[in-house]
C-alpha cells in the first residue's frame, strides 16, 4: 500500500504519491465535520505494574471511523487536525469523553490512571490548563487520575511558558508524563528541568531488546535515568513474552503494548481489567527483587 511504502522509505512511484495527497486532502476535507457526525470514538489500551501484577491505568487513543475509507489512523488525522487549526476543539472532544468513560468505569471502586495524548499545539494555544479543568469538573474524575502524555515535541520548543503550563496541570494534581521519550530529539540537559513524573520509553527501544544485548543496555540506562530523576518508566509496544522478561530483569515496572493487551472500546474495559492474568506481567521469578 501507500502507506507501507511510505513508512518503508521506499520510493513511492509517482502515481502512488497522487494517491496519497488525494487521500490527504479527502481526509482535511471531511475532518471537520467528523465530531459533530459522530465518527471519532475512544479505545483505551491497559498498561500494566510488574511488581502490583495488575492494570493500574490505561491510555485513551483516538478513533476515526470514516464512513467511507474506513478506519483512519491517529497519526494520519492528528496531524492535519493541527494544521487546520483544529486540533483544540478535537483534544477538547477527547478529553471530555475519555475521563467521562473513565468516570464511569472508577465509580464502582477501581484504582485506574487514565493517560490522555495531548497535542504540544494545544499547550501553545495556551488552553490546555483550563480545558483539562472543564474536563475533570465535567466528567467528576479526581485530577489525580489523569495523567497528561506529551511528546518530546515540547522539548524543541524553547518556550518557558510551555514549561510553566505543564507545571500547572501538576498543581491541578495531574500526572505529566514525556511520550515516544528516546524517538527523536532528546536533550537530556532539558530533560532534569521538565516537570514530568513519567517517562513512556518509545517501542523503538523495546523491538531489540531480546535479541541485541546493546538495546538491552540502553534501555537499561533508560531504567536507571528515570530512578536517578525520580520518573517511574513506561515501556511501550511490548509484544512478546521474551521483551517482556528482559524489561522486568532490567528493572522496568511499568508495561504496556499487545502482550499486555490491545486497546479496546470502554465497554470491553470492565472485563479485561477485573480479569487481568497476572502471569502475563511474569511469574514471580521474573520480578526484579529491588
Ligand atoms: P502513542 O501515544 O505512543 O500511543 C501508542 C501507540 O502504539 C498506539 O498507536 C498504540 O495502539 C500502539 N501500540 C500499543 N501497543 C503496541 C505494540 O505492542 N506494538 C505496536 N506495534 N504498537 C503498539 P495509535 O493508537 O495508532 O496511536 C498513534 C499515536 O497517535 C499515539 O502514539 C499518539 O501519539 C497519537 N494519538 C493517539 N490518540 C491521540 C489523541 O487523542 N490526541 C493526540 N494528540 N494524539 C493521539
Ligand atoms: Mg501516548
Ligand atoms: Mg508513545
Ligand atoms: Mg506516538
Amino acid at each position: 500500500t501507500v502507506k507501507a511504502q511510505g513508512k518503508n522509505g521506499v520510493r513511492a512511484s509517482g502515481e502512488a504519491l497522487v494517491e496519497e495527497s488525494a487521500r490527504r486532502s479527502r481526509l482535511a476535507r471531511d475532518l471537520p465535520g467528523a465530531i459533530a457526525r459522530g465518527e471519532l470514538r475512544m479505545v483505551y489500551q491497559p498498561v500494566a505494574g510488574a511488581e502490583e501484577r495488575r492494570v493500574l491505568g490505561v491510555e485513551a487513543l483516538v478513533r476515526w471511523d470514516h464512513p467511507e475509507l474506513g478506519p483512519v489512523p491517529p497519526e494520519e488525522f492528528i496531524g492535519l487536525a493541527e494544521d487546520d487549526g483544529l486540533i483544540v476543539p478535537l483534544q477538547r472532544w477527547v478529553l471530555a469523553t475519555a475521563t467521562a468513560e473513565h468516570a464511569r468505569l472508577v465509580a464502582g471502586g477501581r484504582d485506574l490512571k487514565l493517560g490522555v495524548n495531548i497535542s504540544v499545539r494545544h499547550l501553545q494555544a495556551r488552553c490546555l490548563v483550563e480545558d483539562v479543568t472543564r474536563a475533570l469538573e465535567g466528567s467528576g474524575l479526581p485530577a489525580h487520575l489523569l495523567m497528561v502524555e506529551v511528546t518530546e515535541s515540547v522539548l524543541m520548543d524553547d518556550d518557558e511558558r510551555l514549561l510553566a503550563e505543564l507545571a500547572e496541570l501538576s498543581a491541578l494534581g495531574c500526572v505529566v508524563s514525556l511520550d515516544d521519550f528516546g524517538k527523536g530529539y532528546s536533550s537530556l540537559a532539558y530533560l532534569a528541568r521538565l516537570p514530568v513524573q513519567v517517562l513512556k520509553m518509545d517501542r523503538g527501544f523495546v523491538s531489540g531488546i531480546d535479541t541485541d544485548p546493546r538495546v538491552a543496555a540502553l534501555v537499561g540506562s533508560v531504567v536507571d535515568l528515570g530512578r536517578t530523576l525520580g520518573m517511574d518508566v513506561v515501556a511501550e509496544g511490548v509484544e512478546t513474552r521474551a521483551q517482556l522478561e528482559v524489561l522486568t530483569a532490567l528493572g522496568c515496572r511499568f508495561l504496556q503494548g499487545w502482550h499486555i493487551g490491545r486497546p479496546v472500546p470502554a465497554a470491553d474495559l470492565p472485563a479485561r481489567v477485573d480479569g487481568f492474568d497476572p502471569a502475563l506481567v511474569g511469574g514471580p521469578e521474573a520480578v526484579a527483587v529491588p
